[in-house]
């Protein structure tokens, strides 16, 4: 039996690890670790909080303080482990503490994908992850007149949509020539493009940025074949990377992710990944990474699980959901621009499409169309409970 789980994050894998741990039993001592001095939070509402105080209010975090103190987690702000010292089962804190392990698990997120520094010059543009970092956008929206927002994805349509409602001129720049192109086909892009297009944001498809000069009075932004635009702010939005450099550093296989097994097991038994860090499944053949508050809850109850003996499991669908303005998403299971449409609701203004790859239906993605989604849900369920029973019976 392990005396003492550490676990390095403390957001949306590293608690619901910490939580899991102690429902299924462990008793030994249990620290979590954070970069960050905040109390842990709920990282979806920097970019939806229309309220900014509800951003500086107790009720963003995960947990209530005595969440840590009846459960007897030592939970440790401001902690950033600066490396791994595998020989020893010891991480070492930037302050140069160590502490020791008999099991580690890596909870520590990603970080948002860079504008290309040739492309960027003066004050640089904001970027979205740490509590942080919403402080600084929240300031500037409230003075702002105009926003200009680099990337359509779903952090970057949420901010826009929240600038957006809060009266602001706003414009998106997007690279590819679809919204959401890797994800959903081109018909429920359109339908999006247009909803938001409708709700005054300007959105420029296939919008190749060639600079951004910053300066105490705003931004220049220049895109490919177009006039350059003035605006009070920029957020670049063009994706995130899993943090990977100290779990590579302490030689744990690493791909698209800290590579792990289909219970989170790294190459290391003693040492576990979860949530954004982790390439889900990549040492047993096939890695996914997820970047969901579901499927970082789902694999720190799996982690619980396997570290302390209590057997596997598997994975529900992986679910999302992105609230941008008045517009709702909500997604489940594997999604890609090849999804054949097999299915479609309309309801209300919104639109859900079930998707199938290979001939079974294995996604939804749904766009005010909440009652479509959860009948698009049932669907995958049934097919996630068939394929789980016909692999039992196979083995038994
Ligand atoms: C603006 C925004 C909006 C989002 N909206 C949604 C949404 O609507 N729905 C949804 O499902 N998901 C959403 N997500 C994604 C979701 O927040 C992430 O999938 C989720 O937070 C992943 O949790 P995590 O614990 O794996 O990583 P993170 O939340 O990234 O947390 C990792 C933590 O580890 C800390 N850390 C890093 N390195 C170290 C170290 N060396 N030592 C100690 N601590 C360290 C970091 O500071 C951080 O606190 C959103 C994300 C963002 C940024």
């Amino acid at each position: 039996m392990a005396d003492r789980i550490v676990i390095a994050g403390a957001s949306h894998a590293g608690v619901a690890a910490a939580d899991a741990l102690r429902r299924q039993g462990f008793a030994g001592d249990l620290v979590l670790l954070s970069a960050e001095t905040h109390a842990p939070y709920q990282r979806p509402l920097m970019s939806k909080a229309a309220d900014y105080l509800q951003l500086a209010s107790e009720r963003k975090n995960l947990k209530a303080d005595v969440f840590y103190s009846d459960n007897t987690v030592d939970l440790r702000l401001g902690a950033e482990v600066a490396d791994i010292a595998r020989g020893n089962k010891e991480v070492r804190l930037a302050d140069g503490e160590t502490l020791a392990y008999d099991h580690l698990v890596l909870a520590i997120g990603g970080q948002p994908r860079n504008l290309p520094p040739a492309l960027v010059s003066g004050v640089p543009p904001l970027y979205l992850r740490s509590m942080d970092d919403a402080h600084l956008l929240h300031r500037q929206l409230g003075m702002a007149r105009s926003v200009a927002v680099v990337g359509g994805g779903l952090i970057g349509l949420e901010v826009a949509a929240l600038a957006r409602g809060m009266g602001r001129a706003v414009a998106v720049f997007e690279a590819a020539p679809n919204l959401l192109g890797r994800v959903v086909p081109p018909d429920l892009s359109r339908f999006l493009l247009d909803k938001h297009r409708a709700a005054g944001i300007e959105i420029s498809m296939s919008a190749h940025l060639t600079r951004i000069a910053g300066d105490e009075t705003g931004y220049t932004v220049e895109v490919e074949g177009r006039d350059a635009n003035r605006f009070d702010m920029v957020l670049a939005a063009i994706g995130t990377l899993p943090r990977t450099a100290m779990a590579r550093a302490a030689g744990l296989d690493c791909g698209n992710g800290i590579a792990v097994t289909g219970s989170g097991r790294t190459s290391d038994p003693a040492v576990w990944a979860i949530g954004d860090c982790a390439d889900w499944g990549a040492l047993a053949g096939i890695g996914q990474r997820f970047e969901g508050v579901q499927p970082a809850t789902e694999q720190a109850r799996l982690v619980a699980r396997a570290i302390l003996g209590q057997g596997a499991g598997d994975l529900p669908i992986p679910r999302y959901w992105s609230h941008q303005g008045p517009v709702r998403l909500q997604t489940a299971g594997q999604l890609g621009p090849e999804m054949i449409l097999v299915g479609q609701a309309a309801e209300d203004g919104g639109l859900c499409v079930l998707g199938q790859v290979d001939g079974v239906a294995r996604g939804c993605f749904a766009v005010d169309a909440p009652n479509a989604y959860r009948a698009a849900l049932k669907v995958l369920e049934a097919v996630r409970l068939a394929e789980v029973a016909a692999r039992l019976h196979r083995n038994m």
